[in-house]
C-alpha cells in the first residue's frame, strides 16, 4: 500500500506523489510568538513531525519549512483588522516587540526539542522576508491582482478565479455576509491586506510603498515558502482554523504571481479542545510544555497523547487522558524490556509479528492512521504476554518497535538498568527466590521477592513453572 493522505483542497484521499522524485517540499504554518506556544499549537506542530517522519520511512528526503510569524498577524483574522498581536503583547508587557518575539521564538524551539521533533530545515520569521514579499506584492500590483489606496496595497479577490475553492467560501456570499464595518478603502469586502501602513506601528519597514509599512500575514507565508521551497511545493500544513481566510488567501497570491498550482496537498489538524471546550486564558486552561512537565508527566507522555488521535478527529485533552497515555507508556516500556529477555529463547510467533508490522505500515499509509497503528503494538503486546513470541520472533517484535518508535518518536528500548552485571545479579536473587519457593520456605521466597521489589523489579511466574522478571 501506497501513503494516501486526505488533502482538503480535493476533499478525498489521494496517493502521495511528489513533484520531484524522492524528495517533498514541505511548508508547515508555525507559531505567531506574541506568547507561550499551548498544547493546541503542539497537536499542530506534532503533527507536521509525524508527518515528516513518516515521509522519512517512505524514503523521501523531505525539505521541511516552519515559518515563525513575527509580525503582521492581526487580532482579528477574519475581518482583517485589528491591532498586530505582538504589538498587543509588546504593549501589555511594557517591553519592545522584538523582544517578545525573541523571547517567544526562543521558547517554542526549546520546547520542540523537548516534545521530540525533528529539526526542520529552516524556521524562517516573515521579519527577514519583506524583500521577497515586496517583490510579490509589486508584481500582484502591475498584473492587476493587487491595488494600492495611499500606502496600502490590497488583493483584489474578485481578479482571482479560484478565489474560495478551498474553503468553499464564494465572494458573493463573502460579499453578502460581510460582518465587518465595511472598509472603504477596500474594493471588495472580501480584499484583504497585502501591506499595511501605520505610523504608529512598532515593527516598520521603509519600502516602495512608503515609509511606515508592515506585511499582511497572509502574504508572509506565500514569500516565506517560495523563498526556501520554490514556486510550487508538496504539501501545506495548518491547524483548521488556518483554512480560511490564511491558506485560502496564499494560494490566491501564490498562484496569481506564479501562474502554477501552489501546494499539491492540504493537510489540516483538528483543533484540540480541553475538558471538552475552547482553550481560553479566561478559564486557565491554556496549557503549555512546562505545565505539563510541572505535573510529573514526561514530555513523551504529551507527545503521545497529541499524536495518539487521528489528527482529523477532534482531541479533547484532559488530564485523565495525559495520564493515560503515560500508562500506555509504560505497557509499551514494559513490552521492549520483556521482548529484549526473550531474544535468545526458542523462535516462536514470527508470523504474528509480520501480520501486526504490516497492520503498523498499512495504517500509517492510510493518512497517518495513528489510533490503529498503536492498536497493532498492543495486540502484539498481548502475544508476547501470552508468551506466543520468543527468539527470532521477539527479535523481529523488537525491529518493529524501533521502526515505530521513529515515526512516534515516544518509546524507550534501551535495556533498563544497569546492564549485564546487574541483571545477573537480579538472575541470581530470583533463582534464589525460586530456590525457596521450591523448598516451600515462604519466608525466604518472600524477603527475596521484597528485595527485588525494593530494586524495582517485578517478578512473574509463568506458565511452564518458571519465572521471568521486569523493571518497574
Ligand atoms: P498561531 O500561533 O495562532 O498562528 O497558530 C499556530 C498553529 O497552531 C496554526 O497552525 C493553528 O491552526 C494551530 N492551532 C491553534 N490553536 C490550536 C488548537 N487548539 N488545536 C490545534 N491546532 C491549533
Ligand atoms: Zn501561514
Amino acid at each position: 500500500m501506497s501513503f494516501q493522505v486526505y488533502n482538503s483542497f480535493s476533499k478525498k484521499k489521494e496517493p502521495f506523489e511528489p513533484l520531484s522524485e524522492g524528495v517533498v517540499r514541505m511548508y508547515n504554518c508555525g507559531p505567531t510568538v506574541y506568547s507561550r506556544v499551548h498544547i493546541g499549537n503542539w497537536r499542530a506542530f506534532l503533527f507536521a513531525d509525524l508527518l515528516r517522519r513518516w515521509l522519512e520511512h517512505e524514503g523521501y528526503e523531505v525539505r521541511q519549512v516552519m515559518n515563525i510569524t513575527d509580525v503582521g498577524h492581526l487580532t482579528d483574522e477574519m475581518a482583517d483588522e485589528g491591532e498586530d498581536k505582538i504589538e498587543a503583547q509588546a504593549r501589555r508587557e511594557g517591553v519592545d516587540p522584538w523582544k517578545i518575539s525573541e523571547t517567544y521564538a526562543g521558547q517554542f524551539l526549546a520546547d520542540a526539542v523537548t516534545l521530540g521533533c525533528k529539526e526542520a530545515m529552516v524556521y524562517p520569521r516573515a521579519s527577514d522576508h519583506v524583500p521577497q514579499m515586496v517583490e510579490m506584492i509589486e508584481a500582484l500590483e502591475k498584473s492587476g491582482h493587487a491595488y494600492r489606496t495611499g500606502e496600502n496595497v490590497y488583493f483584489d479577490v474578485t481578479s482571482f478565479e479560484n478565489y474560495g475553492a478551498l474553503s468553499g467560501n464564494k465572494i458573493d456570499e463573502l460579499d453578502a455576509g460581510a460582518r465587518i464595518e465595511v472598509n472603504e478603502e477596500k474594493r471588495h469586502p472580501a480584499d484583504f491586506a497585502l501591506w499595511k501602513s501605520d505610523e504608529h506601528h512598532l515593527q516598520k519597514w521603509d519600502t516602495v510603498f512608503g515609509p511606515h509599512g508592515f506585511p499582511g500575514w497572509h502574504i508572509e507565508c506565500s514569500a516565506m515558502a517560495r523563498a526556501h521551497l520554490g514556486d510550487q511545493i508538496d504539501i501545506h500544513t495548518g491547524g483548521e482554523d488556518n483554512v480560511f481566510p490564511h491558506h485560502e488567501c496564499e494560494i490566491a497570491q501564490s498562484e496569481a504571481f506564479t501562474g502554477e498550482q501552489f501546494a499539491r496537498y492540504w493537510m489540516h489538524t483538528k483543533f484540540l479542545q480541553v475538558d471538552g471546550g475552547k482553550m481560553s486564558k479566561s478559564l486557565g486552561n491554556v496549557w503549555n510544555v512546562d505545565d505539563v512537565l510541572e505535573r510529573g508527566y514526561e514530555a513523551r507522555a504529551l507527545r503521545f497523547a497529541l499524536l495518539r488521535g487521528h489528527y482529523r478527529q477532534p482531541l479533547n485533552f484532559t488530564w485523565d487522558i495525559l495520564a493515560e497515555s503515560a500508562r500506555a507508556l509504560e505497557g509499551l516500556d514494559d513490552l521492549a524490556q520483556r521482548l529484549l529477555r526473550k531474544v535468545d529463547g526458542e523462535d516462536a510467533g514470527e508470523e504474528e509479528v509480520a501480520a501486526a508490522a504490516t497492520e503498523f505500515r498499512d495504517s500509517m499509509n492510510d493518512d497517518l492512521n495513528v489510533p490503529k497503528a498503536v492498536a497493532a503494538l498492543f495486540t502484539l503486546r498481548g502475544e508476547v504476554l501470552e508468551g506466543a513470541v520468543e527468539g527470532a520472533g521477539a527479535q523481529a517484535a523488537l525491529d518493529l518497535l524501533a521502526e515505530a518508535d521513529a515515526v512516534l518518536g515516544v518509546l524507550e528500548l534501551e535495556p533498563a538498568g544497569g546492564g549485564a552485571e546487574e541483571d545477573a545479579e537480579i538472575d541470581a536473587l530470583v533463582a534464589a527466590r525460586n530456590a525457596a519457593r521450591d523448598a516451600k520456605d515462604w519466608a525466604e521466597a518472600d524477603r527475596v521477592r521484597d528485595e527485588l521489589n525494593a530494586r524495582g523489579i517485578v517478578v512473574e511466574d509463568t506458565a511452564d513453572g518458571g519465572s521471568s522478571w521486569f523493571r518497574k
